[in-house]
């Protein structure tokens, strides 16, 4: 019988914690064996770090599972942990510094982070906005994105964010879907030099909308904005007047904090379900030890607050520690393809957590951008959004972390909440391409198709086997689809939808989601063990690769390949690269088909779309491409492909 997932690339370099972060590390090596020991009282202790209006009566209730609630009769107001508490002690401590992409910036203290939260607060009530409703959030990277999240958390409401590049048509959906009650938008937003018109964006969806009754409309851009009298207000007009005091709702444990959409890899988005005391503990405890953070750092999430990481890891998990982050709000390329670093070298940063795919589109342009800037600064780097390529791993390293950074790359997911699978910097022994072990507290297995554990050395399924204070509480509205999706597969178990392997060591190495492993031959590969093949030959900067359908193999290997910059693409560059695959991992994994390409169809949060490159590869009608970022390139690598050589020998 053929494995579950095959276990084909093998990596053997490994990166002990550097001695000086590990001494003053936040996490010491005792915490796996004491949160293994009693999970709850883990977790317990990590609630007890924030703040809480009453005390919970029951830790975790699993009486209806797999709905799990945690905390059970705890109150607390979320804000309270991120905003007010640090106002006592800190006032005057950054919580962000924030640099528009035209260039110009701000600094917001917690003081005063609290008080625009407040008036905003304030100024949602009286346009009639309470608990219990939903406002959708459709702007770009200002200081606001943030204060708006807050100021619904602070009354009750809970935020929908839909991330600012998608269409009236995607936003009308998630607006729909959740029946919101206001919008919070720009006039436009800054990207590349130009402007997104959000706010007509906003008039589109919301054409025979019923349930919108306000939209509030920050200035950033001054591009000409329609205005419908009674429904629009211009924050200015709304916001600065209003009290700077707000008192937080008293929220349950297990109320509504946010829906928040799936970035749409596999098509249709689910509108995952996070509560307040839960989420909170799993963001804040995972935060703290996965990016070690001290009062001296400054922390740069590259993520958009329209995706989970900027809502965990870029809101409330830096903001419940009292961090200082940095927010910047346009692209790597503006004006330059060096802004990020010059951004490093600028702040200081010193911990910096950002998706493969830029790395790897760093690598495309090159090494000599970041070696132009100085990043010694920089201590800690992060990564999360898709398996890391042990080759883009290694350029991280070295270009970035100047070989002296440990490298923390964080598996999770956006029902996950918080970081599940993950190094410790200071504790964990990291190996590149690996995203090394569960977090404390977390109980992760790779099991076979019949639900059985898997052997080290082989590959399979991720499962988590308890249940984590973080988790989704459903998908909205729609309890069927949550049991179905995550639950039906395995008793018991959630079934995040992702390969994976694990190592002699129990090192777990993501190999992507199930739904893409191709079957060669009567063998499972995973996509990412090819990929990393690719990527492993120095002229690769990108790969993707997709099983398209075969009448000899059953699927065949069709690869798609971005190269670095300055290399070009020819045909014997196709067999050397096919050998490379053969050398690397096995004959067997050997891409039938290469085609060069500038870029891969990615989605707006930068995930590589492989089922639209299968798509491709069978010449059929293209799926759903709502929420790819790219169209153009679709099209590009169709005519390319069609020349593609297919080479069998
Ligand atoms: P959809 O569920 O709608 O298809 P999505 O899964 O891309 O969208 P997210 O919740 O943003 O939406 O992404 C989570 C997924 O990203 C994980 O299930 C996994 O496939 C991938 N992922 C995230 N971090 C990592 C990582 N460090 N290593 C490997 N894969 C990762
Ligand atoms: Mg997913």
């Amino acid at each position: 019988m053929s494995e579950t997932i095959e276990n084909l690339f093998q990596e053997e370099r490994s990166f002990p914690p550097p001695e000086k972060l590990a001494r003053s590390a936040n996490a010491q090596p005792e915490i796996y064996e004491s949160a293994a020991a009693d999970p709850h009282a883990f977790w317990v202790e990590e609630a007890q770090k924030l703040s809480w209006k009453s005390p919970w009566k029951q830790v975790l209730d699993d009486s209806e599972a797999p709905i799990y609630r945690w905390f059970v009769g705890g109150k607390l107001n979320v804000t309270e942990s991120c905003l007010d508490r640090h106002v006592e002690t800190t006032p005057d401590r950054i919580a962000f510094h924030w640099e528009g992409e035209p260039g110009d910036s701000k600094s917001l203290t917690y003081a005063q982070l609290l008080a625009e939260v407040c008036r905003t607060s304030n100024a949602l009530k009286e346009l009639g906005v309470t608990k219990g409703d939903t406002v959708a959030i459709y702007m770009g990277m200002v200081p606001e994105i943030i204060v708006a999240m807050l100021a619904c958390a602070r009354i009750g409401a809970a935020h929908s964010v839909v991330f600012g590049g998608f269409s009236a048509e995607s936003l009308r959906e998630r607006i729909d879907d959740a029946s919101c009650t206001a919008v919070i938008t720009q006039d436009g937003s800054w990207r590349r030099g130009h402007v997104v018109e959000l706010k007509k964006n906003v008039d589109d969806s919301l054409v025979g909308q019923q349930t919108v009754k306000h939209v509030l409309v920050l200035k950033r851009c001054e591009n000409e904005v329609d205005w419908h009298q009674g429904r629009d207000h211009w924050w200015h007009d709304v916001v600065p007047q209003q009290s700077d005091q707000c008192d937080a709702e008293e929220m349950d444990a297990e109320d509504l904090l946010y829906i928040l959409y799936t970035s749409g890899s596999t098509g249709k988005p689910k509108g995952i379900v996070h509560t307040c005391g839960g989420y909170m503990t799993g963001v804040s405890a995972t935060f703290r030890y996965v990016f070690d953070i001290k009062d001296d750092d400054l922390y740069w999430c590259t993520a958009d607050c329209g995706w989970v990481t900027g809502h965990s890891y870029i809101v409330y998990g830096p903001l419940a520690n009292g961090a200082t982050s940095l927010i910047y709000e346009g692209t790597p390329d503006h004006p330059e393809q060096d802004r990020w670093w010059k951004l490093i070298e600028k702040y200081s940063v010193t911990i910096l957590y950002t998706a493969p795919t830029a790395i790897r589109t760093f690598m495309k342009w090159g090494e000599q951008l970041p070696v132009a800037c100085d990043l010694s600064s920089l201590r800690l780097l992060g990564s999360v959004g898709e398996p890391i390529n042990p080759e883009a791993w290694m350029w991280y390293h070295e270009y970035i972390g100047g070989k002296r950074c440990p490298i923390v790359d964080t598996w999770w997911q956006t029902e996950t909440g918080c970081i599940m699978i993950t190094p410790l910097p200071g504790v964990t022994t990291t190996r590149p391409g690996s995203a090394c072990t569960p977090f404390p507290g977390i109980d992760a297995m790779v099991i076979d198709n019949e639900g059985n554990e898997v052997e080290r050395g082989h590959g399979g399924l991720l499962v988590i086997s308890s249940p984590w204070p973080s988790m989704l509480r459903g998908i909205y509205r729609d309890p069927e689809r949550y049991k179905e999706v995550y639950w039906s597969q395995f008793d018991g178990l959630y079934f995040p939808g992702d390969g994976c392997k694990i190592d002699d060591d129990g090192y777990l190495w993501l190999l992507g989601r199930v739904d893409d492993v191709m079957l060669v031959s009567g063998h499972n590969i995973s996509t990412t063990e090819v990929e990393n093949a690719l990527v492993d030959h120095e002229g690769v900067a990108e790969a993707a690769v997709v099983g398209r359908s075969d009448e000899r193999t059953g699927q065949a290997i069709a690869a798609f390949v971005v190269l670095r910059a300055d290399v070009v693409g020819h045909d014997d560059l196709i067999v050397e690269l096919r050998k490379h695959v053969a050398k690397k991992i096995g004959p067997i994994a050997k891409p039938s088909s290469i085609v060069f390409t500038p870029d891969l169809p990615k989605t707006r949060s930068g995930k590589i779309m492989r089922r639209l490159l299968k798509d491709i590869s069978e010449q059929r009608k293209l799926g759903d491409v709502t929420t790819l970022a790219n169209a153009d390139i679709v099209e590009a690598i169709r005519s390319g492909s069609s020349s593609g050589q297919d080479a069998d020998e």
